[in-house]
Order: structure tokens, then sequence, then C-alpha cells
């Protein structure tokens, strides 16, 4: 696959993310000057750390919380991502039931839907600027497999608790009016999802921290994460809790390599399209947009009036590495490019703008999780497979919960404490997640190709990965 992309002459490939060329790539503030003792040390400055340290902050003013990020706040998939601030459960309910039962599965989602309107709330309190419009979601199906999967979704989310007003599908009228998909056979709505700009809400997240006295320290990376320590090269941070707050990351710290797979999700961005285009597109840019083919895709119309429209991104590497400054190989744009165009032909005379990748943490049952040992003071949260947006903030005012020892409501949820194993080791990592990549690629082959049901070959690939 490999169509000729046209590309601005301003287009970048990786630079980190599009989400910061108006403002630029930040500059990192102060690394840890030192040893130092704090009662919370949090390893990471993306969503992840650093809704956990508003939250204590808010709730201990007195608690000396450090924040320790290797690179900038932002960095990582919380400055790269769709910006989907999403009602989606990382994970299923069927397995966040098989420990706490169907009740406790039905209650996390709730939370989900919830943690929506608490981000959006939070962002207009601290006056953070994030281009945030909660306008839904839709999803839609452009083949009679994807169809058959997208009424399954409905039947499956209905028997878990989503009632018509989370979820409906929409008549080819309703579909049209909000936006017309060149090859659309069905949709779904959702309301539980909100459009946002990913590094306007990180940033604006870091300044708020900062404001309630926690101390960020930038190019800061943790070699070691042990019992009541994060060592630097800067200098140990000693701590009653210390949490880790990697994502996609995780893999370098040495004892927990094989907790969560690196894997990518790549994106590119078109430039601001004239009203000519939106004319036959039809999309005011209130909801989000995805699909449901296994090598699937999601997009945003930006403030700006661009697409940002991603997908699976370039490859897992080999040995859980992970990527440089957001670059992605010219084939996956190609991918992704050949996906837009063919959705909307009316973009095709036009160009890409920008393009980079991320990466999000994977663990082996693809369920996130949030935990505090109270006896090490280890804690973490994460895992989320690509929807930590909205599940970030709950697992920051979980770990608020955990760590000031109060039982809550959140500490009850069932993604609390989850036990998963790691990933196998070398070489079955890397031809595992390839294999998944190319059976997914073949199955939506077969589907486009008529295949009236959801390929074998998908199947195959999601028993392999254990999604
Ligand atoms: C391209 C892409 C698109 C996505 N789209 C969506 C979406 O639309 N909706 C959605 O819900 N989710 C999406 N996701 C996933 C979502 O962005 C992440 O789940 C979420 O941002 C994770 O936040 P985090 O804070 O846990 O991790 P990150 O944002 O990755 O932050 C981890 C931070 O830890 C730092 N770090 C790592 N190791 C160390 C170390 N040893 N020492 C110090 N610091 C360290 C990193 O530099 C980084 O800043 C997407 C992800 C990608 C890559």
């Amino acid at each position: 696959m490999s169509v000729r992309v046209p590309l601005s002459d301003t287009f970048v490939n990786g630079d980190v993310s599009f989400w910061y060329r108006a403002e630029g790539i930040p500059r990192p503030g102060a690394p840890l000057d030192g040893d130092t003792e704090a009662d919370v040390a949090i390893v990471g400055a993306g969503y992840t750390g650093l809704w956990t340290a508003y939250y204590l902050a808010k709730a201990r003013p007195d608690l000396r919380v450090v924040v320790l990020e290797r690179e900038f706040a932002g960095y990582g998939a919380s400055g790269r991502n769709g910006g989907w601030l999403t009602g989606d459960l990382a994970g299923t309910p069927e397995r966040f039931a098989r420990t706490h039962g169907p009740l406790a599965a039905r209650t996390l989602q709730r939370a989900m839907f919830d943690s929506i309107d608490e981000v959006v709330a939070v962002a207009g309190a601290e006056g953070i600027d994030a281009d945030i419009v909660k306008g839904g979601v839709m999803q839609v199906a452009t083949n009679a497999a994807q169809d058959a999967r997208l009424r399954a979704l409905l039947a499956h989310d209905r028997a878990w608790g989503w009632t018509k007003d989370d979820l409906r599908l929409l008549t080819a009228a309703e579909r049209e009016s909000r936006i017309r998909v060149a090859g659309a056979v069905n949709a779904v709505w959702s309301p539980h999802c909100a459009r946002i700009q990913p590094a306007k809400l990180v940033r604006g997240l870091l300044r708020a921290v900062r404001g309630l006295g926690v101390k960020v320290c930038e190019r800061t990376p943790v070699t070691e994460l042990a019992a009541r320590k994060a060592v630097t090269p800067r200098g140990t941070v000693t701590a009653r809790y210390v949490i880790r707050a990697t994502e996609g990351f995780t893999a370098d710290l040495k004892q927990y390599h094989r907790a969560w797979l690196p894997m990518n999700s790549s994106m590119i961005v078109t430039e601001p399209l004239p009203s000519s285009v939106w004319e036959a597109i039809g999309w005011n840019g209130d909801e989000l947009l995805g699909d449901l083919a296994h090598y699937y895709m999601y997009a945003q119309r930006t403030a700006d009036d661009r697409i940002a429209f991603g997908g699976r991104g370039k490859p897992y590497l080999y040995g859980s590495r992970v990527d440089d400054r957001g670059q992605t190989h010219n084939w996956t744009i190609s991918a992704l490019w050949e996906l837009l165009t063919g959705m909307f032909p009316a973009v095709a005379d036009h160009r890409v703008d920008h393009a980079w990748s991320g990466v999000l943490g994977v663990p082996r049952d693809w369920c996130s999780t949030v935990h505090v040992d109270h006896a090490s003071g280890i804690g973490w949260a994460g895992g989320y497979t690509g929807h930590g947006v909205t599940t970030a903030n709950l697992a920051g005012r979980t770990l608020r919960d955990l760590i000031l020892g109060e039982d809550t409501e959140l500490t009850a949820l069932p993604w609390v404490g989850r036990r998963v194993r790691g990933w196998e080791p070398e070489p079955l990592r890397y031809l595992g997640v390839h294999t998944m990549y190319r059976l997914y690629r073949m199955a939506d082959a077969r589907e486009n190709a008529g295949l009236r049901r959801t390929s074998a070959l998908a199947r195959i690939a999601d028993t392999i990965t254990g999604r």
C-alpha cells in the first residue's frame, strides 16, 4: 500500500506531534536538584501523573508531591493523542466482572461517563482552554462485516447497562446529517465523548498543578523505581509513596519490562480545509468519528478546521523499544491518507501538514489497572490500551484515595488492584504483535471484498494477543 501523499510546504514528520505546532515544543523546566524527601513521588508527567498530583494537592495541600519527568510534561501520549475524551472502558466489562461481579463492571462504566464531565469541569474551573466540545461520537460501518460488528457492539453494550441515551443506531438520514462518510452503511452515536486539544490539556494541567505547589521536575529520567524511592541521575527522591505513571514507556524500567507492551498509534493532520470541503462532508465539528475496522481509525475536526486522523501505527519495535520523537513510517502516512480520502473524497485535493506517532501501554489482558501497595509504597495506573484520556482522570482520583488510605466508591471499582501476568519474552512478543497486525490487515481486506461477517483471521489475531 503506497499511494502518493500530497504534503504541505510546512509538512513535519514527528517533532512530538502537531498539537505543539502553534505554541512550539515546550522548553523543559528545571530538573531535580539533588536528593529530595517527599510524601509522594510520581514518575511521568502525562495525564496520569498530573491528575494524580492535582487531586492530591487539592485534597491535602500540606503534602509534598514531586513529579519526575524524563523529557517535558506532555511529551508522551498525553501530548500526541487523537483528542477523544471518551467514555469507553479501557478493558472489557466481562473481565472486570470476573473478579468483582457484573454490578461493579457497570459501576466502572458509569464512572467513566462521569469522568468526562469531571475533566470538562476542572478545565473550566482552572481556566484550561483545551478546545473542549462535548458533542459525542459517531462510529460508522463501511461494509457488511463491520455492520454486523456494530450491531453486536450495540447488543453487547445494552447487556452491560448502556441505555438508548448512551448509545443508539442512527437512521441513514441522521447519519448523513452529521458526517457524510463515503461508503457508510450504518452508524451508532453516543453522547459520551468530547473533543479536546491534547497538548493544551496536558500543559494546562501542568500549570494548574504547579499553581498548587507541586514540584514538577523535567529532564529528570527515573532509572530505578523501588520501595519508597525513585532514583535519577540528578538525585534520589525518597517518599512514602512512589507512583509509576509511565504508560507506553514502562518497558524502559527494568523490573517492569514485560508489564505493558508499548504499542504504536499514528496520526496525520490535514491543512485547514476550506468551507467547500466541509459543505461536502457536513461535519460541524462537534462529534468525533471512528469506525469498526480491525485496522481502525479515529478522527476529529480540529478547532482550526483540519481533520486529525489516526489509526494503528508503525509496527511494534523488537524488545519493546519505544520511539524517538514521534516520527512515523511513510507507509503509515500513506495508509492513513488512503483511509481518510476513501472516507472523504473531497479531502483528496488537499495536503497533509503533519504526521506523528506515539506509544500506548497494553497489558496482557487488555484491561487497565490502578494499584497502591502500602507495604512498599509503590503504586501505578495505566495499561489504558489507547483509552487513557478519560481513564487517567479516574486514575488520578482513585490514586488520591488509595494514597490517603480512604475507602471510597472509587477504591471499590473493579480495576483497582488487578493482577495481570506479563507479556511473553522475545521473540514471541514481536512475532505475536506483528502477526496480529498482518491478520487484521488481511481480515479488513476480506471484509472490504464482501465477507458478510467478521473474518476468522481477526478472531485468530484476538486469540493470539489475548484481546
Ligand atoms: C497517537 C495516539 C492517539 C491516541 N488517541 C487517544 C484518544 O483519542 N483517546 C484516548 O482516550 N486515548 C488515546 N490515546 C492514549 C492516551 O493518549 C494515553 O492512554 C494517555 O495519554 C496516557 O497518559 P499517561 O500519562 O498515562 O502516559 P503518557 O502521556 O505517555 O505519559 C508518560 C510520561 O512518562 C514519562 N516517562 C516515561 N518513562 C520515564 C522515566 N523512566 N522517568 C521519568 N519520566 C518518564 C514520559 O516522558 C511521559 O511524559 C492515544 C495514544 C496515542 C499514542
